[in-house]
């Protein structure tokens, strides 16, 4: 199925325009680098690229920020993100526009994005009158013996294309409570996002009494990126994006000793044991599989199913998959939009290519849509292929929405299949047997950052923290104890005895 027609580029860039307006955001035109929309592959208008003096000048700005604001009460600095999350409620729905415009996203999911960005700061809000430290037990008489939260610095944030204000927010509102001043280098591909974010972010400053260079945005590619992380001023790289990205990233800032928070590429799995509700998991594998496109960094990309029921359930799923609609991301009865670019789209039918020559059978899906009213847009049927073994193109993450579909016997071999991937962030098993379930989630059972049960592995809550572990690059954001990676601590042991006591015995003079 395709829904109606798509939107015109010239309908589109007055509908950002229009947003952008609303929202008080000022673009800088240029010829740097184009602010473009997956809805129809077209350009909107160019946009001004931050250069060398710029990123200089907004991280000193952002330094010299931090000096005031870490001294600044959190509560009131919670001030501050409290107003932020009113003017998101206000924005929601041009900010959800933009979304859709620059990332493809349905229109429902585009909410959602906008939705855990008002979570996040409820969420920071709360956190400002929690930034607990430990009283810690002395060993010695008449001494208190304490830990303390400092706020850290600069915060450089690098995001990705496919949560293009959500993953912005995670760390801002947090380290904004934390007491840290940030400087945003946004995807290449989601400008516009960035800018109403920051325009907004800037008014709640300016509302609050917060200092105005608490946040500063760089527009502009990868070599923007590549300053802000090289700059020996910014304490935490908190970076999400590619594993590739995150190789490059990471050693670079541990070579100043400075602090990386990497969010990286995942190869999701998710179990489906004989006991499953079949009905449950279907719903939940669709979703967390072809919702968004394929890219998300959860995104379900391999289902691991009990060979008893792996017949049954790949029918079950073909028939869902061959009713998807797929197109106009701004009309409601769309489930798929576009792929963010038509590179994309191509490194998507090379894997195909790849998983068939090793021995892969497509079972549904993989015809482009669209191609003659878009030619520069990428819509695609979501795919599911069946593999008889995990070859090295399933144990890739390929940004795009591919279902690899293996069998099991037991769930011992269940679960090492599931492991024997580079990446670890997200999984699930379904199952009514309570002790699979609690296996799944043992020591024994997933290697992921997050492992769920009768849910698929998409869609997180701001509440819990988000990362995933080896090639995910082991860095945990939002909610939790997250905020512990955007402070430093200092032990504090303070002497009220009069006496000097040495620890472990010690006796000296
Ligand atoms: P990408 O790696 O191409 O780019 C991400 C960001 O990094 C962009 O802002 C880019 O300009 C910047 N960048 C790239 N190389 C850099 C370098 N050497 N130094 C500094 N900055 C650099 O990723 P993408 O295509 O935008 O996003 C998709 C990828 O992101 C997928 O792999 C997805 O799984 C991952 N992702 C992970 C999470 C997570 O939380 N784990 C969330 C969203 C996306």
């Amino acid at each position: 199925m395709t829904s109606t027609a798509l939107p015109t580029t010239d309908e589109l860039r007055t509908r950002a325009r229009a947003c952008l307006r609303t929202i008080g955001a000022q673009v800088t035109e240029g010829d740097d680098f184009p602010a473009r929309t997956p809805v129809t592959g077209e350009h909107l208008f160019g946009l001004r690229a931050a250069t060398a003096t710029d990123v200089e000048g907004a991280v000193a700005a952002a330094r010299a920020a931090f000096l005031t604001w870490r001294t600044t009460p959190a509560p009131r600095r919670g001030d501050l993100v409290r107003r932020l999350g009113e003017l998101l409620r206000e924005h929601k729905s041009d900010l959800a526009d933009l979304v859709t415009v620059e990332a493809g996203k349905i229109r429902s999911e585009a909410l959602g994005e906008v939705q855990e960005m008002i979570d996040i700061c409820d969420f920071a809000v709360g956190l400002s009158r929690q930034l607990y430290g430990r009283t810690i037990a002395s060993e010695r008489p008449g001494h208190r013996l304490a830990e303390t939260w400092h706020p850290l610095g600069v915060v450089g944030v690098v995001s990705a294309f496919n949560f293009p204000v959500a993953v912005w927010s995670w760390n801002t509102a947090v380290a904004l409570v934390c007491g840290d001043t940030v400087v945003w280098k946004p995807s290449e591909l989601t400008p516009l996002t960035a800018l109403a974010c920051h325009r907004l972010l800037a008014r709640a400053a300016e509302e609050s009494g917060a200092p105005r260079d608490v946040h500063r945005l760089l527009l502009g590619d990868r070599t923007v990126g590549e300053r802000l992380v090289d700059d020996p001023r910014v304490a935490l790289v908190s970076a999400t994006g590619s594993t590739r990205m995150g190789r490059e990233v990471g050693p670079r800032v541990a070579a100043r000793f400075g602090r990386s928070l990497l969010e990286l590429g995942g190869n999701n799995a998710a179990i489906v044991a004989p006991s499953a509700d079949l009905d449950l998991a279907v719903q939940s594998i669709v979703f967390a599989a072809a919702g968004t496109a394929g890219q998300r960094c959860t995104t379900l990309r391999r289902l691991i199913v009990h060979r008893d029921i792996a017949d049954t359930l790949a029918d079950r799923l073909t028939t869902v998959y061959g009713r998807l609609p797929v197109g106009n991301p701004f009309d409601a009865a769309t489930l798929v939009g576009p792929l963010i670019t038509t590179g994309a789209l191509d490194r998507m039918r090379h894997a195909l290519s790849r998983v068939q020559v090793d021995g892969g059978k497509l079972l549904a899906g993989g015809n482009r849509r669209l191609a003659e009213a878009a030619p520069a847009a990428a819509y695609t049927e979501p795919v599911l292929v069946r593999v008889a073994e995990q070859t090295d193109v399933v144990r890739e993450e390929t940004f795009a929405p591919i279902l690899y579909i293996l069998g099991y016997d037991t769930l011992d071999e269940a679960i090492a299949l599931h492991n024997d991937v580079p990446q670890g962030l997200s999984s699930s098993i379904f199952t009514r047997d309570q002790r699979e379930a609690e296996l799944f989630l043992s020591a024994a059972g997933s290697d992921c950052g997050i492992a769920n049960v009768n849910i698929g592995t998409s869609g997180a809550e701001i509440g819990g923290a988000f990362g995933g572990e080896k090639d995910t690059g082991g860095g945990r954001e939002s909610g939790s104890d997250a905020w512990k990676a955007y402070m430093r601590s200092a032990t504090n042991t303070v002497n009220y005895s009069g006496e000097l006591t040495l620890a472990q015995g010690v006796s000296f003079l």
